[in-house]
């Protein structure tokens, strides 16, 4: 099948019967629910660019198990080329929607379930690499959305997974029958769960033989019997329901995703089971989508930021105050921050390695690195854009009172005229037009997508500590006192 384009993905979803709870109700018609829209029309991105002639490179592929065209984002890399090219698409869409587009998860879950099923079979000769790569071309020539599911709900975060109170903290393979599995429990803060026709369910921590029961790795469709989700609030998000909201919403288009996904006992056919109890593999999965996911945030985080410095300078220029010196060089400074997060994205991926399956793994030390940059920098790119931007972003009147014809001047004026009027800018912007960009900024710095610019910088693809934890590992300090050793003479 062709690739998809952005209608037909929408109308894709159409056909699935995902079951969507909100506010405490369950959400019919979720693919035209003003709350859900946008994060469904920022997925319809990574179609619609895949589209277009210029973009083809860094948005198409070709399938190494069909020689078929595919969108990259169902892509297992082959290179370092294809690693640079993996973040550079990320930046295009960062830069197109100022959200997250959510598509990645599902890419870094087939990369690291790809090269380790190879080597779970390779030590205890099962056969989830010809399942997984089964599946894997499915996704590619139906051009489906599959979201990664890692992170379970933990409970007390001191406790292995079987020493929980509730054992389905952390999710788990309930039964065993001769066709398949059943399985139960829970992933929370799922990105783009909804918006996505299968998940891949992996673990979310390094386990041991006690916790057998949960080293499972399966895929199942988005409208499995006894799946469902419940979603995630995020800060201002009522006002997408606003009449007249207009503006306020900050971004009109496009905005990100995250849900509670409920597994209560979902049959898993073998097929689609990818590990079941190999517990020594379990830690080797989570780095590996851990490292594409914080090698990913190189190249989204750095588009939105992209996103934000424009926004940052556009306010400049309707305030008026563009040439001031103390103004470009925030600009300046915003963008050596963005840049070299950017950097760090494009190394990891330049000197990425291939795997024992073939495909090709990013540098983890340098991956990591990346990540930890990104859950600072993107907080002093937005402190800055505030600093710009000035209060406005946050106090200025409703959408509804610029449009206001309520009469409340001495001489006839209304509530919309008077807005208009102390708000003008420049004298040469549209006042709208800089409130505009005013909302924009106040959206990304800490309305609905600063979940996905800030709160998801520091915790997605793991905490700043995950991070750390992994730098200790990789960066070989005896090493490094073994060259001081070599340079002033000390044999031990
Ligand atoms: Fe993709 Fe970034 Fe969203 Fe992760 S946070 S799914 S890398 S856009
Ligand atoms: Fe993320």
């Amino acid at each position: 099948m062709a690739l998809m384009t952005g209608a037909q993905y929408i109308e894709s979803l159409r056909k699935l019967n995902t079951r969507v709870y909100m506010f405490g109700e369950k959400i019919e018609n979720w693919v035209d629910h003003p709350m859900i829209r946008p994060s469904i029309n920022c997925v319809a991105m990574t179609y619609e660019l895949a589209q277009d002639p210029q973009y083809e490179d860094l948005m198409t592929a070709k399938s190494h198990l069909t020689g078929e065209k595919i969108n990259r984002f169902s892509n297992i890399h082959q290179s370092t080329e294809d690693l640079k090219n993996k973040v550079k698409m990320q930046r295009l869409l960062g830069q197109k929607t100022a959200s997250c587009f959510q598509r990645c998860v599902g890419m870094d879950a087939f990369n690291a379930v790809y090269s380790t099923t190879f080597e779970i079979d390779e030590k205890y000769g099962t056969d989830y690499f010809e399942r997984f790569k089964k599946f894997l071309i499915m996704v590619q020539n139906e051009d489906l959305v599959v979201d990664g599911a890692m992170t379970d709900p933990k409970g007390d975060r001191s406790r292995a997974p079987h020493a929980q109170d509730d054992p389905d903290l952390f999710l788990r393979v309930k039964e065993v029958r001769e066709d398949g599995i059943v399985v139960r429990g829970a992933k929370c803060h799922q990105t783009g769960s909804i918006n996505s026709h299968w998940h891949i369910v992996m673990p979310t921590i390094a386990m041991g033989e006690d916790d057998k029961d949960y080293a499972v790795c399966f895929a199942c469709p988005s409208d499995a019997e006894g799946l469902f989700m419940v979603y995630g609030r995020q800060s201002c998000d009522t006002r997408k329901l606003e009449e007249g909201g207009g503006m306020d919403v900050g971004n009109p288009k496009f905005g990100g995703q995250e849900a509670l996904v409920v597994f209560d006992d979902v049959f898993i056919p073998n097929e689609y089971v990818f590990m079941n109890g190999e517990y020594d593999f379990a830690g080797m999965l989570v780095e590996r989508f851990a490292g594409f996911h914080r090698q990913s945030y190189g190249g989204c985080k750095v588009g939105v930021g992209d996103v934000v410095i424009g926004a940052a300078a556009l306010a400049a220029e309707y305030n008026g105050v563009e040439k001031a010196s103390a103004v470009k060089d925030k600009l300046i400074e915003m963008t050596h921050l963005n840049e070299t997060l950017y950097s760090c994205g494009i190394a990891c991926s330049a000197e990425g390695h291939p795997t024992k399956s073939g495909s090709y793994i990013i540098d983890l030390l340098l991956a990591n690195v990346c990540k930890q940059n990104i859950t600072r920098f993107p907080y002093e790119i937005v402190r800055l854009a505030e600093d710009i931007a000035g209060g406005l972003m946050v106090t200025m009147p409703s959408n509804v009172d610029f449009n206001s014809d309520l009469v409340v001047g001495r001489e006839g004026e209304t509530i919309g005229d008077f807005c208009h009027k102390f708000f003008v800018g420049n004298g040469k912007c549209d006042t709208m037009d800089r409130m505009k960009v005013f909302r924009f900024l106040e959206n990304i710095c800490l309305g609905a997508a600063a979940v996905g610019y800030r709160t998801e910088s520091l915790h997605g693809a793991g905490s700043p500590q995950a991070q750390r934890i992994m730098i200790q590992r990789q960066g070989n300090i005896q090493g490094k006192k073994q060259l001081v050793k070599d340079i002033v003479g000390i044999e031990e």
